[in-house]
């Protein structure tokens, strides 16, 4: 019986295992991937925006992490696969066959991108599939590519892509780009960049490798094709829910719901970071929100343990 099963070990679930094992709860983190770290594995800008430490990408902030990590008393699977999940009985189930029982827990599971569900979408990952504009723009230096997408995400990447590449396609469904001013006002002066809002791409396209795509604009009566060898997908995120999404409150994008101390609508179930922030996902909130968690659940034993 452990006083706390952490679910996932991002920046949320890594900062409530830290503060569990300076609270002295008895502490065990799970977590899917073979790695620690979560998005920080995808993050290949500069982070210039966590209080006090400025990194050259998530990878460099991680190392900071994981001496916390390392130097801390806590158990922390990694590769463990959850095969099912009461979370009012406190009971995991894993698919390893073992069965794992706690008194509390933090759902720390965090969010993935969204997928756009079209042809080409996933065959051609590696292939021309564009990961990231900070990491991959000087692969893809000098070749004509698409982004699709109209958020801070998206506009950002085309961006820093149009550096390099001399066409960037911005596709966008929406009327107008949702963008942050600051990138949006960017994007209209760049020549390299052309924008169809209104616009959806139906499938990516090649041989091998990405060659084009299709477009389809609104109003018009055929797609048609955009030749392109790169093509970079920012259309939001999800939340990794699914285990859940039957026993605990969710809002109606899946995102956990929770107070502001972390507590779900399950009695001694917390939730933090991006799982249950749709509005504003940051490293800080993650981190912030792990503590809380973490020091609301101390506060509660320790008042169970002294009310006998
Ligand atoms: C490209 C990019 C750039 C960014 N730049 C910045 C920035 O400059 N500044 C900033 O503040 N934020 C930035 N962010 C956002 C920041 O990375 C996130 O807010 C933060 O990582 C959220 O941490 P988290 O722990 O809540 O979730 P995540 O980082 O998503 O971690 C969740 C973890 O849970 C694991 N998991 C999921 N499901 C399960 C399961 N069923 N069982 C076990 N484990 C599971 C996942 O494998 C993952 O390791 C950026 C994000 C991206 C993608």
């Amino acid at each position: 019986m452990h006083d706390v099963i952490i679910i996932g070990a991002g920046p949320a679930g890594l900062s409530a295992a830290f503060w569990c094992d300076e609270l002295g709860l008895d502490t065990l983190v799970l977590e899917q991937a073979e790695h620690i770290g979560g998005q920080l594995h995808r993050v290949y800008n500069p982070v210039e925006n966590y209080l006090g430490v400025k990194t050259r990408n998530g990878a460099e902030l991680l190392e900071l992490f994981s001496r916390d990590v390392d130097a801390a008393d806590f158990d922390l699977w990694t590769g463990t696969v959850i095969d099912s999940i009461d979370l009012r009985a406190k009971r995991i189930s894993l698919r390893s066959g073992e069965t794992l029982q706690a008194i509390s827990m933090i759902i720390a599971t965090g969010v993935r991108p969204r997928e756009l569900g079209i042809p080409g979408e996933k065959e051609f990952a590696g292939k021309g599939m564009i990961e990231s504009g900070a990491r991959d723009r000087e692969l893809f230096a000098g070749k004509d590519v698409c982004v699709i997408g109209g958020g801070d995400a998206a506009v950002e990447n085309a961006l820093l892509l149009a550096e390099s590449c001399p066409t960037v396609t911005l596709v966008h469904r929406g009327r107008k780009l949702r963008a942050r001013r600051e990138f949006a006002e960017r994007v209209q002066p760049n020549h390299r960049i052309t924008v169809f809002t209104e616009s959806v791409v139906t499938r990516i396209m090649g041989d091998t490798e990405v060659e084009a795509v299709e477009i389809q604009r609104k109003g018009g009566l055929k797609p048609f094709q955009l030749a392109v060898r790169g093509v970079l997908i920012r259309i939001g995120v999800e939340p990794n829910t699914e285990l859940f999404r039957e026993q605990v409150r969710v809002d109606e994008h899946g995102y956990i719901v929770v107070n502001g101390e972390c507590q779900t609508s399950v009695p001694m179930v917390f939730a933090a970071g991006d799982v249950s922030n749709p509005l504003a996902p940051t490293i800080s909130g993650a981190a912030g929100t792990g503590a809380t968690a973490a020091k609301v659940i101390a506060a509660r034993l320790n008042r169970k343990s002294s009310d006998g």
